[in-house]
Protein backbone atom coordinates (compact mmCIF):
# COMPACT_ATOMS: atom_id res chain seq x y z
CA UNK A 1 0.00 0.00 0.00
CA UNK A 2 0.83 3.53 -0.92
CA UNK A 3 2.38 5.46 2.09
CA UNK A 4 0.67 8.35 3.34
CA UNK A 5 2.16 11.66 3.41
CA UNK A 6 1.98 14.43 6.00
CA UNK A 7 3.17 17.92 5.81
CA UNK A 8 3.99 19.23 9.05
CA UNK A 9 3.69 22.87 8.89
CA UNK A 10 5.17 25.11 12.03
CA UNK A 11 7.30 22.33 12.80
CA UNK A 12 10.16 23.20 15.51
CA UNK A 13 12.44 19.95 16.73
CA UNK A 14 10.15 18.99 19.54
CA UNK A 15 7.34 18.69 17.27
CA UNK A 16 9.32 16.41 15.19
CA UNK A 17 10.86 14.45 18.02
CA UNK A 18 7.38 13.88 19.66
CA UNK A 19 5.49 13.18 16.49
CA UNK A 20 8.41 10.45 15.07
CA UNK A 21 7.82 9.13 18.58
CA UNK A 22 3.92 8.78 17.75
CA UNK A 23 4.57 7.85 13.91
CA UNK A 24 6.42 4.52 15.02
CA UNK A 25 3.06 2.59 14.87
CA UNK A 26 1.84 3.88 11.80
CA UNK A 27 4.97 4.40 9.82
CA UNK A 28 4.17 7.87 7.73
CA UNK A 29 6.32 9.48 5.96
CA UNK A 30 6.09 13.01 7.31
CA UNK A 31 7.86 15.74 6.24
CA UNK A 32 8.75 18.80 8.61
CA UNK A 33 8.35 22.16 7.54
CA UNK A 34 9.63 25.37 9.87
CA UNK A 35 7.03 27.97 8.25
CA UNK A 36 3.64 28.22 9.01
CA UNK A 37 1.03 27.30 6.66
CA UNK A 38 -0.24 30.04 4.27
CA UNK A 39 -1.38 30.77 0.45
CA UNK A 40 2.39 30.34 -0.72
CA UNK A 41 3.76 28.10 2.29
CA UNK A 42 1.22 25.46 0.67
CA UNK A 43 2.71 24.71 -2.17
CA UNK A 44 5.57 22.47 -0.42
CA UNK A 45 2.80 20.00 0.40
CA UNK A 46 3.05 19.01 -3.22
CA UNK A 47 2.55 15.58 -2.84
CA UNK A 48 1.40 15.04 0.24
CA UNK A 49 -2.06 14.06 1.01
CA UNK A 50 -2.47 15.48 4.55
CA UNK A 51 -0.91 19.14 6.10
CA UNK A 52 -1.10 19.52 9.79
CA UNK A 53 -0.67 23.20 10.73
CA UNK A 54 -0.61 24.78 14.48
CA UNK A 55 -2.09 27.80 16.19
CA UNK A 56 -1.16 30.50 13.74
CA UNK A 57 -0.98 28.47 10.49
CA UNK A 58 -3.85 30.75 8.14
CA UNK A 59 -6.07 28.32 6.97
CA UNK A 60 -8.00 30.70 4.69
CA UNK A 61 -9.95 30.78 1.45
CA UNK A 62 -7.01 30.93 -0.70
CA UNK A 63 -4.83 28.26 1.49
CA UNK A 64 -7.57 25.76 0.75
CA UNK A 65 -7.97 26.63 -2.91
CA UNK A 66 -4.11 25.99 -2.69
CA UNK A 67 -4.49 22.63 -0.64
CA UNK A 68 -7.50 21.52 -3.23
CA UNK A 69 -5.45 22.07 -6.32
CA UNK A 70 -3.31 19.68 -4.65
CA UNK A 71 -5.71 17.06 -3.84
CA UNK A 72 -5.07 17.50 -0.24
CA UNK A 73 -8.04 15.85 1.49
CA UNK A 74 -7.29 16.27 5.11
CA UNK A 75 -6.15 19.35 7.61
CA UNK A 76 -4.74 17.82 10.81
CA UNK A 77 -4.69 20.78 13.34
CA UNK A 78 -2.12 20.09 15.80
CA UNK A 79 -4.14 22.71 18.61
CA UNK A 80 -7.21 22.46 20.50
CA UNK A 81 -8.20 26.44 19.18
CA UNK A 82 -9.32 26.76 15.46
CA UNK A 83 -9.81 30.20 15.09
CA UNK A 84 -7.17 30.41 12.29
CA UNK A 85 -9.33 28.50 10.51
CA UNK A 86 -12.18 29.64 8.21
CA UNK A 87 -15.06 27.15 8.59
CA UNK A 88 -16.90 28.49 5.74
CA UNK A 89 -13.83 27.84 3.20
CA UNK A 90 -13.03 24.37 4.32
CA UNK A 91 -16.64 23.26 4.37
CA UNK A 92 -17.50 20.29 1.73
CA UNK A 93 -13.69 21.24 0.41
CA UNK A 94 -11.40 19.59 3.04
CA UNK A 95 -12.37 17.85 6.29
CA UNK A 96 -10.43 19.77 9.11
CA UNK A 97 -9.68 17.72 12.26
CA UNK A 98 -7.94 18.98 15.79
CA UNK A 99 -7.00 17.97 19.06
CA UNK A 100 -9.85 19.16 21.35
CA UNK A 101 -8.80 17.64 24.64
CA UNK A 102 -4.74 17.26 24.98
CA UNK A 103 -4.16 18.25 28.73
CA UNK A 104 -5.97 21.24 30.39
CA UNK A 105 -3.66 20.85 33.14
CA UNK A 106 -1.04 21.83 31.18
CA UNK A 107 -2.52 25.17 30.37
CA UNK A 108 -4.41 25.59 33.58
CA UNK A 109 -1.33 24.98 35.83
CA UNK A 110 0.47 27.45 33.70
CA UNK A 111 -2.24 30.28 33.68
CA UNK A 112 -2.05 29.67 38.06
CA UNK A 113 1.84 29.46 37.54
CA UNK A 114 1.71 33.38 35.97
CA UNK A 115 -0.44 34.45 38.43
CA UNK A 116 1.62 33.53 41.67
CA UNK A 117 4.90 34.62 39.39
CA UNK A 118 2.51 38.13 38.37
CA UNK A 119 1.33 38.10 42.01
CA UNK A 120 4.53 37.53 44.17
CA UNK A 121 6.67 39.54 42.11
CA UNK A 122 8.96 36.37 41.14
CA UNK A 123 10.20 37.49 37.46
CA UNK A 124 11.60 40.56 38.79
CA UNK A 125 13.05 38.64 42.09
CA UNK A 126 15.41 36.43 39.76
CA UNK A 127 16.52 39.11 38.57
CA UNK A 128 17.08 40.89 41.56
CA UNK A 129 19.14 38.07 43.41
CA UNK A 130 21.21 37.28 40.59
CA UNK A 131 22.31 40.92 40.81
CA UNK A 132 23.02 40.51 44.75
CA UNK A 133 20.38 42.71 45.31
CA UNK A 134 18.26 41.31 48.18
CA UNK A 135 16.15 44.26 48.93
CA UNK A 136 12.50 43.70 49.02
CA UNK A 137 11.04 47.17 47.96
CA UNK A 138 8.68 46.53 44.83
CA UNK A 139 8.01 43.12 45.55
CA UNK A 140 4.88 43.27 47.59
CA UNK A 141 2.13 40.66 46.58
CA UNK A 142 -1.36 39.89 48.35
CA UNK A 143 -2.65 36.56 49.77
CA UNK A 144 -4.54 34.67 47.74
CA UNK A 145 -6.41 33.25 50.35
CA UNK A 146 -10.26 34.72 50.66
CA UNK A 147 -9.35 36.93 47.62
CA UNK A 148 -11.80 36.74 44.59
CA UNK A 149 -10.46 34.96 41.21
CA UNK A 150 -12.39 35.04 38.16
CA UNK A 151 -13.20 32.48 35.55
CA UNK A 152 -14.12 33.60 32.28
CA UNK A 153 -14.81 30.53 30.08
CA UNK A 154 -15.38 27.46 32.35
CA UNK A 155 -14.65 24.41 30.23
CA UNK A 156 -12.07 22.21 30.37
CA UNK A 157 -9.72 24.68 31.15
CA UNK A 158 -11.15 27.05 33.35
CA UNK A 159 -12.88 24.27 35.30
CA UNK A 160 -9.03 22.74 35.95
CA UNK A 161 -8.31 26.16 37.20
CA UNK A 162 -10.96 26.42 39.23
CA UNK A 163 -9.74 23.09 41.38
CA UNK A 164 -6.66 24.51 41.97
CA UNK A 165 -7.22 28.20 42.82
CA UNK A 166 -10.42 26.49 45.36
CA UNK A 167 -7.10 25.01 46.58
CA UNK A 168 -6.14 28.33 47.54
CA UNK A 169 -8.73 28.96 49.38
CA UNK A 170 -10.56 31.80 47.03
CA UNK A 171 -13.94 33.06 46.27
CA UNK A 172 -14.70 31.62 42.36
CA UNK A 173 -17.16 34.20 40.15
CA UNK A 174 -17.18 32.83 36.62
CA UNK A 175 -18.59 34.49 33.38
CA UNK A 176 -19.56 31.54 30.43
CA UNK A 177 -22.75 31.93 28.24
CA UNK A 178 -23.44 28.38 28.87
CA UNK A 179 -22.73 28.12 32.85
CA UNK A 180 -21.63 24.22 33.93
CA UNK A 181 -24.22 23.86 36.71
CA UNK A 182 -23.08 20.51 38.45
CA UNK A 183 -19.43 22.37 38.53
CA UNK A 184 -20.65 25.23 39.68
CA UNK A 185 -22.31 23.34 42.68
CA UNK A 186 -19.47 21.07 43.30
CA UNK A 187 -16.85 24.05 43.76
CA UNK A 188 -19.43 26.86 45.35
CA UNK A 189 -18.73 29.24 42.03
CA UNK A 190 -20.88 31.96 41.38
CA UNK A 191 -22.35 32.86 37.38
CA UNK A 192 -22.08 36.51 37.26
CA UNK A 193 -22.29 38.91 34.27
CA UNK A 194 -18.94 40.35 32.85
CA UNK A 195 -19.51 43.63 34.36
CA UNK A 196 -20.34 42.36 37.66
CA UNK A 197 -17.40 39.83 37.98
CA UNK A 198 -14.83 42.60 36.24
CA UNK A 199 -16.16 45.02 39.48
CA UNK A 200 -15.95 42.23 42.35
CA UNK A 201 -12.39 40.13 40.97
CA UNK A 202 -9.24 40.61 42.30
CA UNK A 203 -7.69 37.95 39.53
CA UNK A 204 -9.55 37.32 36.36
CA UNK A 205 -8.42 34.03 34.53
CA UNK A 206 -9.64 33.94 30.11
CA UNK A 207 -10.46 30.67 29.29
CA UNK A 208 -12.90 31.31 26.61
CA UNK A 209 -11.98 30.28 22.87
CA UNK A 210 -11.83 33.04 20.22
CA UNK A 211 -14.81 33.98 18.30
CA UNK A 212 -16.96 36.84 17.27
CA UNK A 213 -18.75 36.88 21.00
CA UNK A 214 -15.41 37.01 22.97
CA UNK A 215 -12.75 39.64 20.03
CA UNK A 216 -12.03 42.54 22.46
CA UNK A 217 -14.30 40.94 25.24
CA UNK A 218 -12.03 42.76 27.70
CA UNK A 219 -11.89 46.72 25.79
CA UNK A 220 -11.93 50.42 26.91
CA UNK A 221 -15.55 49.73 28.26
CA UNK A 222 -15.54 46.83 29.87
CA UNK A 223 -12.51 47.27 31.70
CA UNK A 224 -13.70 50.60 33.59
CA UNK A 225 -15.56 48.54 35.32
CA UNK A 226 -12.45 46.55 36.47
CA UNK A 227 -11.53 46.51 40.46
CA UNK A 228 -9.06 48.89 41.60
CA UNK A 229 -5.44 46.73 41.54
CA UNK A 230 -6.89 43.81 40.30
CA UNK A 231 -4.82 41.19 37.98
CA UNK A 232 -5.42 40.01 34.88
CA UNK A 233 -4.07 36.62 33.25
CA UNK A 234 -4.88 35.66 29.61
CA UNK A 235 -3.76 32.08 28.05
CA UNK A 236 -6.37 31.90 26.09
CA UNK A 237 -6.40 33.75 22.70
CA UNK A 238 -4.54 37.41 22.26
CA UNK A 239 -7.78 38.96 20.61
CA UNK A 240 -9.91 38.59 23.43
CA UNK A 241 -8.30 41.57 25.29
CA UNK A 242 -8.00 45.04 23.37
CA UNK A 243 -3.90 45.71 24.34
CA UNK A 244 -4.44 49.17 24.19
CA UNK A 245 -6.90 49.65 26.13
CA UNK A 246 -5.46 47.43 28.76
CA UNK A 247 -2.39 49.51 28.31
CA UNK A 248 -4.85 52.37 29.54
CA UNK A 249 -5.39 50.72 32.55
CA UNK A 250 -1.91 49.73 33.61
CA UNK A 251 -0.59 53.25 32.78
CA UNK A 252 -3.62 54.70 34.98
CA UNK A 253 -3.08 51.40 38.23
CA UNK A 254 -6.38 50.56 37.27
CA UNK A 255 -4.96 47.04 36.58
CA UNK A 256 -2.88 45.36 38.99
CA UNK A 257 -0.67 43.81 36.35
CA UNK A 258 -0.95 41.19 33.53
CA UNK A 259 -0.11 38.08 32.56
CA UNK A 260 -0.28 37.11 28.95
CA UNK A 261 1.10 34.03 27.41
CA UNK A 262 -0.81 35.04 24.11
CA UNK A 263 -0.60 38.95 22.80
CA UNK A 264 -3.35 39.80 20.03
CA UNK A 265 -0.15 40.15 17.26
CA UNK A 266 1.95 37.28 18.34
CA UNK A 267 1.75 35.32 15.15
CA UNK A 268 4.77 37.45 14.20
CA UNK A 269 7.03 36.59 17.22
CA UNK A 270 6.05 34.08 19.53
CA UNK A 271 7.86 30.98 19.25
CA UNK A 272 11.05 32.38 17.15
CA UNK A 273 13.93 34.07 18.59
CA UNK A 274 14.20 37.60 18.01
CA UNK A 275 16.97 38.64 20.59
CA UNK A 276 19.09 39.74 17.57
CA UNK A 277 16.78 41.38 15.85
CA UNK A 278 14.92 44.70 16.17
CA UNK A 279 10.87 44.45 17.65
CA UNK A 280 9.20 46.85 15.40
CA UNK A 281 5.27 46.00 16.86
CA UNK A 282 5.59 49.03 19.39
CA UNK A 283 2.44 48.04 21.53
CA UNK A 284 4.26 44.87 22.42
CA UNK A 285 7.17 46.94 23.05
CA UNK A 286 5.27 48.86 25.12
CA UNK A 287 3.37 46.21 27.09
CA UNK A 288 7.22 45.21 27.97
CA UNK A 289 8.50 48.04 29.60
CA UNK A 290 6.01 47.84 32.56
CA UNK A 291 7.07 46.13 35.75
CA UNK A 292 3.73 44.20 36.27
CA UNK A 293 3.49 42.82 32.92
CA UNK A 294 4.40 39.23 32.55
CA UNK A 295 4.48 37.98 29.17
CA UNK A 296 5.43 34.10 27.82
CA UNK A 297 5.07 33.12 24.58
CA UNK A 298 2.30 30.79 24.27
CA UNK A 299 3.93 27.73 26.04
CA UNK A 300 1.19 27.28 28.25
CA UNK A 301 0.58 23.37 26.26
CA UNK A 302 4.36 23.27 26.32
CA UNK A 303 4.43 20.00 28.61
CA UNK A 304 5.53 16.25 27.78
CA UNK A 305 2.49 15.15 28.34
CA UNK A 306 0.37 17.64 26.42
CA UNK A 307 2.63 17.44 23.11
CA UNK A 308 2.63 13.48 23.48
CA UNK A 309 -0.92 13.73 23.80
CA UNK A 310 -1.08 16.34 20.49
CA UNK A 311 1.12 14.18 18.69
CA UNK A 312 -0.59 10.68 18.97
CA UNK A 313 -4.32 12.34 18.92
CA UNK A 314 -3.24 13.96 15.48
CA UNK A 315 -1.69 10.62 14.17
CA UNK A 316 -5.06 9.50 15.35
CA UNK A 317 -7.15 11.52 13.84
CA UNK A 318 -5.51 10.53 9.98
CA UNK A 319 -5.59 7.06 10.56
CA UNK A 320 -9.68 7.22 11.32
CA UNK A 321 -9.46 9.72 8.06
CA UNK A 322 -8.18 7.37 5.97
CA UNK A 323 -9.68 4.15 7.47
CA UNK A 324 -12.93 5.79 6.30
CA UNK A 325 -14.10 5.78 10.87
CA UNK A 326 -15.91 8.40 11.90
CA UNK A 327 -13.96 11.11 12.57
CA UNK A 328 -14.59 12.47 16.07
CA UNK A 329 -12.32 15.34 16.42
CA UNK A 330 -13.89 17.07 13.33
CA UNK A 331 -14.83 20.55 13.13
CA UNK A 332 -16.74 22.48 10.84
CA UNK A 333 -18.87 25.34 9.81
CA UNK A 334 -22.66 23.74 10.35
CA UNK A 335 -21.66 21.83 13.43
CA UNK A 336 -20.02 25.25 15.43
CA UNK A 337 -23.11 27.63 13.72
CA UNK A 338 -25.25 25.85 15.66
CA UNK A 339 -23.01 24.92 18.30
CA UNK A 340 -24.12 20.98 18.13
CA UNK A 341 -22.42 18.86 15.93
CA UNK A 342 -24.59 16.53 13.76
CA UNK A 343 -22.71 14.38 11.79
CA UNK A 344 -23.54 12.20 8.68
CA UNK A 345 -24.18 8.95 9.27
CA UNK A 346 -21.07 7.46 8.53
CA UNK A 347 -19.66 10.09 11.54
CA UNK A 348 -18.01 12.69 9.07
CA UNK A 349 -19.82 16.66 9.01
CA UNK A 350 -19.63 16.24 5.29
P1 LIG B 1 -13.63 24.49 25.95
O1 LIG B 1 -14.33 24.50 24.65
O2 LIG B 1 -13.60 23.25 26.76
O3 LIG B 1 -14.23 25.67 26.88
C1 LIG B 1 -14.48 26.96 26.43
C2 LIG B 1 -15.55 27.56 27.33
O4 LIG B 1 -15.71 28.95 26.96
C3 LIG B 1 -16.92 26.90 27.17
O5 LIG B 1 -17.47 26.59 28.44
C4 LIG B 1 -17.76 27.95 26.46
O6 LIG B 1 -19.14 27.90 26.81
C5 LIG B 1 -17.09 29.22 26.97
N1 LIG B 1 -17.41 30.41 26.16
C6 LIG B 1 -17.78 30.47 24.85
N2 LIG B 1 -18.06 31.74 24.51
C7 LIG B 1 -17.89 32.48 25.63
C8 LIG B 1 -18.03 33.86 25.92
N3 LIG B 1 -18.47 34.73 24.98
N4 LIG B 1 -17.75 34.30 27.16
C9 LIG B 1 -17.34 33.43 28.12
N5 LIG B 1 -17.20 32.12 27.91
C10 LIG B 1 -17.46 31.65 26.69
O7 LIG B 1 -12.15 24.99 25.63
P2 LIG B 1 -10.82 24.72 26.49
O8 LIG B 1 -10.22 23.41 26.11
O9 LIG B 1 -11.09 25.01 27.92
O10 LIG B 1 -9.86 25.84 25.87
C11 LIG B 1 -10.15 27.21 26.00
C12 LIG B 1 -9.25 28.01 25.10
O11 LIG B 1 -7.92 27.96 25.59
C13 LIG B 1 -9.11 27.49 23.66
O12 LIG B 1 -10.17 27.92 22.84
C14 LIG B 1 -7.80 28.07 23.22
O13 LIG B 1 -8.03 29.33 22.62
C15 LIG B 1 -7.03 28.28 24.53
N6 LIG B 1 -5.84 27.42 24.63
C16 LIG B 1 -4.64 28.02 24.83
C17 LIG B 1 -3.49 27.24 24.95
C18 LIG B 1 -2.14 27.86 25.22
O14 LIG B 1 -1.12 27.18 25.05
N7 LIG B 1 -2.07 29.11 25.65
C19 LIG B 1 -3.58 25.86 24.81
C20 LIG B 1 -4.84 25.28 24.61
C21 LIG B 1 -5.98 26.06 24.53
Amino acid sequence: MKKIKIAVFDSKSYDECFLEKANRKYKYEIKYFANRLNTDSALMAQGCQVVSAFVNGIVDKKTVQQLRKMNIELIALRSAGYNNVDLKAVYKKIHVVRVPDYSPYAVAEHAVALMLCLNRKLHRAYNRVRDLNFALEGLLGFDMHNKTAAIIGTGRIGQKVAHILKCFNMKLLAYDPRPKEDFAKELNIEYVGLNELLKRSDIISLHAPLSKSTYHLLNSKTLCNLKNGAMIINTSRGQLIDTNALIEVLKSGKAGGAALDVYEEESEYFFEDFSNKIVSDDTLARLLTFPNVLITSHQAFFTKEALTQIAKTTLENIEAFFKGKPLENEICYKACAKNKCKKEERGRCW
